[in-house]
């Protein structure tokens, strides 16, 4: 384990402001609610995804896809244009181990992350540790379960006899998040996390990094003999959290934290120049006073993909309808002639109404490809809608029966396009095409 030295400095400050802001979003989004809904749950029992009101389930799997999609070139686009810094900045490995940090500091001092702090302090550090695991074990199993409906689970007196699933996973969580960061911390960063292998191929010399200006810190100084401006005092080194030197040049190990740029920003400090490291490209680090290329082949691909996929995906979302309606051909009672030269089908529905609202739900034949007209019985009867309550399902049955004409009895299967409409509001419509078939004679 690295616990890398604690250094002070803008960047530092600046991360802290992220993390104030990034720490309540990741604890408190799953307790707060939409109306009366859940703002954001991932309701795996019942495979449905709750965001912003809306209810998602995985037979609309095609957002997800967007999402993925949108998310990889997101990912691309971003790391082009200033390299690794979701890493150092925004995830929560980066987040959490900053607040790990911060409590074995103000518990242990100068002697935090060194071999001779008191016993009794470490163990309250780890005992501390293991608090704020639960915590975030707690809070990111909020977002699968109601965290509401979990603290009445706490208080009731069948907790302890039969805890409820939600116990174990907390429990599995708490244990990977606290030896993550009491004992991997930034080397999952360094050698576990696939993104770090995909920075190298997604960044170019035009990519803002963290970079060290060889020009000027090279040679550095050797045996007090002073050439560069690097006074190789490897203030950067001991900063650095994944243990790597950033003097080497740019390394998949880097997750662009800006540690090292306080460092060297003190010590150039203390001799009256600018430091030597900084957030800036290659390219700036070779030609200095050049200036950042935002726009480059690279990034206007990434940037163009990326913002074909936000145009498909907002333009679904707009024209999205909140039902799912699933209609199949009877496997047991076969199309049949009656009496009179009538012909039935009979088919099975299941309605998934993905709306908080009670639904009356009119079913009607909107098209056919068959010459007769086509009648529509609900159940087997003339009822006129169906009745499907808020964030729920129906099943149904459906006969299709008409009087083929001669023309209709010349093709074994027709289409028939079935319209379902809210009869409160028609904007409120579903089409769904099922086959018609007329027996053979
Ligand atoms: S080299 Fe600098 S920016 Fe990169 S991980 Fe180390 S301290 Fe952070
Ligand atoms: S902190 Fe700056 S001066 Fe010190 S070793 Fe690193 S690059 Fe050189």
């Amino acid at each position: 384990m690295v616990i890398s030295r604690h250094i002070t400095g803008k960047i530092r400050s600046a991360r802290y402001l992220v993390e104030a802001i990034l720490l309540p979003v990741y604890f408190f989004l799953p307790w707060l609610r939409w109306g009366e809904h859940p703002f954001i749950r991932l309701d795996i029992p019942n495979r449905k995804f709750y965001l912003l009101g809306n209810i998602f389930t995985p037979q609309e799997g095609y957002y997800l896809h967007l999402f993925l999609i949108g998310m990889g070139l997101s990912l691309f686009f971003f790391t082009t244009l200033i390299g690794r810094v979701w890493c150092g900045w925004a995830c929560p490995q980066t987040v959490f181990t900053d607040v790990f940090d911060w409590i074995g500091r103000t518990i242990l001092g100068s002697k935090y992350g060194k071999k001779d702090a008191s016993k009794p302090g470490k163990a309250l550090v780890h005992f501390l540790w293991i608090l704020v695991s639960i915590l975030g074990a707690l809070a990111w199993v909020s977002y699968f379960a109601d965290p509401y409906e979990m603290i009445n689970e706490v208080k009731s007196s069948a907790f302890l006899a039969s805890p409820p699933v939600w116990t174990y996973f907390t429990a599995f969580f708490t244990a990977t998040l606290y030896l993550d960061m009491a004992f991997v911390r930034e080397q999952f960063c360094k050698y576990a996390c696939p993104y770090a292998r995909f920075q190298t191929v997604m960044m170019d010399a035009n990519s803002v990094n963290v970079t060290y200006d060889f020009k000027r810190g090279e040679p550095r100084r050797k045996a007090g003999v002073q050439e560069g401006d690097c006074t190789a005092c490897n203030l950067c080194l001991v900063v650095c959290p994944t243990g790597i030197d950033i003097r080497e040049g740019t390394n998949v190990g880097c997750i662009a934290c800006g540690k090292c740029v306080d460092a060297c920003t003190k010590t150039m400090g203390k001799e009256g120049k600018k430091t030597l490291i900084g957030y800036m490209s290659e390219t700036q680090a070779y030609q200095p006073g050049t200036k950042v290329r935002w726009i480059r082949p690279r990034s206007l691909v990434y940037g163009t993909l990326l913002l074909c996929v936000l145009i498909a995906a907002g333009t679904l979302l707009y024209n999205r309808v909140p039902l799912y309606a699933n209609v199949l051909p009877d496997r047991i009672i076969q199309p049949m002639e009656v009496p009179g030269g009538l012909v039935r089908n009979f088919y099975n529905g299941h309605l998934l109404n993905l709306t908080f609202e009670q639904r009356e739900l009119k079913v009607e034949v909107a098209d056919s490809t068959l010459r007769s007209p086509v009648h529509i019985l609900l159940g087997g009867t003339e009822k006129p809608a169906i009745q499907v309550s808020g964030n729920d399902s129906q099943d149904f049955r459906i006969i299709l029966e008409t009087t083929p004409l001669p023309e209709d009895n010349s093709k074994p299967t027709h289409q028939i396009s079935l319209r379902i409409t809210d009869l409160k509001n028609p904007n409120f419509q579903l089409k769904k095409t099922i086959p018609f078939r007329i027996p053979i004679k």
